[in-house]
């Protein structure tokens, strides 16, 4: 399970190296853009999906309103639940998977403690799908340019046992080719 192996240290390394490079480099956290990694083997796929939380939420604070805290956790359970790319036929369903919303996570947090103002925030999301035909699948789509209006620029990449590739899709834009 090779790929399995791959995603898993792109995972871990993208978590531990996150709060360094968005210090480092602001390019790496840009309102508009989000970045989704596919790792394929047979009729499953592997997701990372890691995107500022405005592009979805519309806000980067922590939730002050009863809608802002709605709308977070209208969107968690949307990610949760929802497969981020499927096939044509949509068999894709979703074995496993975690959202880490760093603004809706804390719900004690008092929003006046201090000023989170420009603060910036991400979601990663991580799903294992189940998808039947998805060996032989020459496109999939996925649900989150249309989604999500933020979303201006969904950058993927994939890897599997075809080999690799990526596509950058725009708004509304929501299939795209595995070039095999
Ligand atoms: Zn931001």
């Amino acid at each position: 399970m090779l790929s399995r192996k791959l995603l898993a240290l792109s995972i871990a390394s993208a978590l531990v190296s996150a709060p360094a490079i968005a210090a480092d480099n602001p390019a790496s956290h840009q309102h508009g853009h989000a970045e989704m990694q596919l790792a394929f083997s047979d009729n499953q796929v592997e997701i990372l999906l890691m995107s500022p939380a405005g592009n979805m939420l519309g806000f980067e604070h922590h939730p002050r309103t009863p809608e802002q805290h709605q709308t977070a956790d209208n969107v968690t359970n949307w990610l949760e639940e929802t497969p981020l790319v499927n096939t044509q036929e949509s068999t894709c369903t979703v074995q496993e998977g975690t959202v880490q919303n760093e603004l809706a996570d804390d719900r004690d947090h008092d929003a006046h403690s201090h000023d989170d103002q420009n603060q910036h925030a991400d979601i990663t999301v991580t799903q294992v799908l189940n998808c039947p035909g998805l060996d032989t699948s020459a496109s999939l789509t996925t649900p989150l340019t249309t989604r999500f209006p933020g979303l201006e620029h969904l950058d993927i990449a994939w890897a599997g046992p075809d080999g690799q590739g990526a596509i950058r899709l725009n708004h509304e834009e929501n299939s795209f080719r595995l070039g095999r």
